[in-house]
């Protein structure tokens, strides 16, 4: 019988991990993944509810996962199924709410067995998409920053066996997958059996092989010597993603962040001393409560001084049941929105910056489609669309010679080297 299913990620890369984990269980069990908005026997929504917006936008997926879902067999898991303060009322009686640490279930319940869980004793699965493959090290987080859920959503930190994660590195590794990508809610915390996380990236790059390894999102204290001396092997993306959050100190403390501006920017000058060309984001809230004039540019005198090549930006979200929620001070809308956009100029002058550094030179890329254009991704996270499209692509090989020709505000252009 052709069982389909389909599934809807929200969210962060620890979600689509755990989508591809769901689906590779679902593929093993016989079903077919349908693209999500096809009509299908079950439909997953895998959600997040960090923000409002996100909230938001899960509720709409709800609402059309009913519809497309025949017998409106449709599963919803993920962080707002944790905390079901932003639930769609009224649904239908055959949606089932799977908590986070119930995902590995859905499969067996799909097929109707409530309590098996499929364990295969080798939790490893294969990358939904053959170009990037996510690797889970880490889960929850200690941390209590005033204005986050996640802390409540995923739970306290655990991290994944050193073994275990090695040898499913080993399986990405050898099924050709150019890149992995390892992910967690705080990654910089890992620890297993005596091991951190840049014991953990060590062991990695030793697998043999032609891939490379992309660290993502890491705390400024959890920024080592160590991981930073792992960069100069050339397995290792020129990629770090370090959240500030707000370049005021008053901002960061009722923030709850551990940290001040000044060892966050040291923290930047440590990354830099190691490799000038490593392209470093982060993420900043705007208008968070108490955020004034002065402190909102201390935050860009900050990002001007990091010189970020990329900031994702967040407007404050006050989430229920954060203690961020209820303090005063509230920025208003206007206010955050003007402040938003002078972050974005800022952010989008100190990338380009960066980009333009490369013009001229090969950089080694995957190539992904977007859309109808087809855009190398660099191992420093620039995003190169190819003007020739395919002209020049060998289909065979993971990683492609790629020359910067121009680097602008609305993105690169390049081609590949022939
Ligand atoms: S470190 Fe802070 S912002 Fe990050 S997940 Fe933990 S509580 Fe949230």
């Amino acid at each position: 019988m052709d069982r389909t299913f389909s599934i809807k990620t929200l969210g962060c890369k620890l979600n689509q991990y755990e989508s591809a984990l769901i689906a590779d269980r679902m593929a093993k069990r016989g079903w077919r993944i349908v693209p999500f908005g096809e009509p299908a026997d079950l439909v997953i929504v895998n959600t997040c509810t960090v923000t409002d917006k996100s909230d938001k936008k899960c509720r709409n997926y709800i609402r059309q996962a009913s519809r497309l879902a025949r017998e409106g067999r449709v599963v919803v898991t993920g962080c707002m199924a944790e905390s079901p303060a932003g639930f769609p009322e009224n649904l239908p009686g055959s949606v089932r709410v799977v908590k986070n640490s119930g995902k590995g279930l859905i499969p067996s319940m799909a097929d109707g067995a409530e309590s098996a869980l499929d364990n295969d004793g080798f939790d490893s699965p294969m990358p939904l998409y053959r170009t990037r493959a996510y690797l889970k090290i880490q889960d929850g987080c200690g941390g209590n920053c005033s204005y986050c859920i996640v802390p409540s959503v995923r739970g306290l930190p655990s991290s994944r066996p050193y073994g275990e994660i090695m040898e499913h590195a080993r399986m990405l590794a050898g099924s050709g997958v150019p890149e992995i990508v390892l992910t967690g809610i705080t990654i910089g915390k890992y620890a297993d059996s005596g091991r951190d996380l840049a014991d953990l990236v060590e062991g990695i790059i030793s697998i043999p092989g032609d891939y490379r390894l992309r660290i993502t999102s890491i705390e400024p204290g959890d920024v080592s010597g160590r991981l930073l001396d792992l960069y100069s092997d050339a397995k290792i993306c020129r990629h770090i993603h370090v959240p500030l959050q707000s370049g005021s100190d008053r901002v960061l403390a009722a923030m709850n962040r551990p940290y001040g501006r000044d060892f966050y920017l040291e923290t930047i000058g440590r990354i830099r001393a190691r490799n000038r060309d490593i392209a470093v984001g982060t993420d900043i809230i705007v208008g968070f409560p108490g955020e004034d004039g002065a402190s909102f540019s201390e935050t860009l005198e900050t990002v001007g001084l990091a010189g970020f090549s990329y900031v994702h930006q967040f407007s404050f979200s006050p989430r229920s049941g954060t203690p961020a929620a209820s303090l005063a001070g509230t920025t208003p809308r206007a206010e955050t929105e003007e402040r938003s956009k002078r972050l974005r100029d800022l952010a989008a002058g100190t990338g380009l910056e960066y980009r333009r550094r490369f013009v001229g030179t090969a950089l080694r890329c995957v190539i992904e489609r977007k859309g109808r254009a087809l855009v190398g991704v660099s191992d420093n996270y620039l995003k190169i669309r190819l003007a020739g499209g395919r002209t020049g692509i060998d289909p065979g090989s993971k990683f492609h010679d790629v020359i910067l020709d121009s680097a602008e505000k609305n993105g690169c252009l390049g081609r590949p080297v022939v």
